[in-house]
């Protein structure tokens, strides 16, 4: 039920009791643009790039965690919110090794500053998130070229080490993201903010690699990061968006039916994400669905259906493989009855494959002995 009405860049819009000013602003596609917020935890307000101007306020506020009230009137772009997100962006810039165009200065008119960032993708240290940067896009669209605060000097190596993931410290602008996907939504906690001041760090642990830690390697905080700090180790350079294809599947590993994007490049998959608005994982993965998908490359992978013939196999169609099958059936049911038939679905299977396969043993064969094997 409406609470009351806020004005927004002067448009009156209802909101409903405990609707902060961003839930307001995104119901009604008004953009607020966010770093650090992440739909379903918590709200912190820690990168600051969401505040808008409240009328009557003496300081800006971060929409993601500044309730409605009634009759509040907000801006989202002022001069003043335009110029606040601007210094933020610098100073996130200046926190590390954004060595992205944006960071490297510019010459010439805004066209020529972004051709100039577009050829350089030809550089081998381009980090492996441009392209697909939260900070870089923002620093774009609030043409922030950086280099007006000295770059923060790297304190922490890169952790290569982890079978999956990589974490490049050196990339973090702390935003907490990927705690807030670790513990929160995913909550395997296993990460943290650890160390203060300029020391700060996510750490695992005690301050160990992910493959030493609690991590499941759900890969949750890599889709969470917004910069190029938590890289997927298979994708890394590989991938890039405008070179990809999205395709939306399901995910073959066990019945929850999770939705998934595949990123197909040159008719291969190189990485796979969850769709954040698709039910039931809402983007969340375990680690066969995020990163398990090498297996349909294998070489030893059966792609057509063997025939046993004593000690051997040979290979047959699939109507000769299905006709075998279906007279098989026939003959047991003939000579011993239904009930000396039994089925297991498989644990990969879908839930409508399984289905599908009591209905056969069921309704067909005319038996109940089906099960459905738990091992994922
Ligand atoms: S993390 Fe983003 S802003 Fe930083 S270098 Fe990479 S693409 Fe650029
Ligand atoms: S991979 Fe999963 S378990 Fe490991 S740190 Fe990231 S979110 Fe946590
Ligand atoms: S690793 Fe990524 S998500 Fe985590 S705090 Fe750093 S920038 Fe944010």
């Amino acid at each position: 039920m409406a609470q009351g009405t806020i004005t927004i860049n002067g448009s009156p819009f209802p909101f409903e009791s405990g609707q902060t000013i961003l839930q307001v602003a995104e119901d009604n596609d008004i953009s607020i643009p966010t770093l650090c917020y992440l739909k379903g935890a918590s709200p912190t307000g820690a990168c600051r790039i969401c505040v808008v101007e409240v009328k009557g306020y003496r300081t800006l506020v971060t929409s993601c965690s500044t309730p409605a009230a009634n009759g509040m009137e907000v801006l989202t772009e002022s001069p003043k919110v335009v110029a606040s997100r601007r210094e933020t962006l610098e100073l996130l810039l200046a926190s590390g090794n954004h060595n992205c165009s944006i960071g490297s200065g510019r010459e010439g008119d805004w066209s020529d500053f972004q051709m100039q960032a577009a050829a350089s993708d030809q550089f081998d240290e381009l980090c492996p998130a441009w392209g697909d940067c939260r900070l870089q896009d923002l620093a774009y669209q609030y043409q922030v070229e950086g280099g007006k605060y000295p770059r923060t000097e790297n304190r922490y190596p890169m952790e290569m080490i982890n079978p999956l993931i990589v974490r490049d410290f050196s990339r973090c602008i702390l935003c907490g993201r990927c705690v807030q996907a670790c513990n929160e939504v995913q909550v395997n906690r296993a990460i943290n903010f650890g160390y203060r001041g300029a020391e700060a760090k996510i750490v695992a642990g005690t301050d160990v690699a992910l493959k030493d830690s609690k991590c499941v390697f759900c890969g949750e905080c890599v889709q969470a990061c917004p910069t190029g700090a938590l890289t997927e180790k298979k994708a890394r350079f590989s991938w890039r968006p405008w070179k990809t294809e999205k395709i939306r599947t399901t995910c073959p590993y066990c019945g929850v039916g999770c939705q998934l994007w595949l990123h197909v490049q040159d008719g291969r998959i190189v990485k796979v994400t969850g769709v954040e608005d698709g039910s039931p994982n809402k983007g969340r993965l375990c680690v066969k669905g995020r990163f398990g998908y090498d297996f349909i490359y294998s070489e030893e992978r059966l792609k057509t259906p063997l025939i046993r013939e004593g000690e051997t196999f040979r290979e047959a169609s699939w109507d000769e493989a299905l006709d075998l099958v279906a007279a098989k059936f026939k003959q047991i049911i003939e000579e011993s009855g239904p009930d000396a038939l039994a089925g297991v679905s498989c644990a990969r299977s879908i839930n409508e494959d399984s289905y599908q396969m009591q209905k056969l043993f069921r309704a067909v064969f005319k038996t109940n002995n089906i099960d459905h094997c738990a091992r994922t």
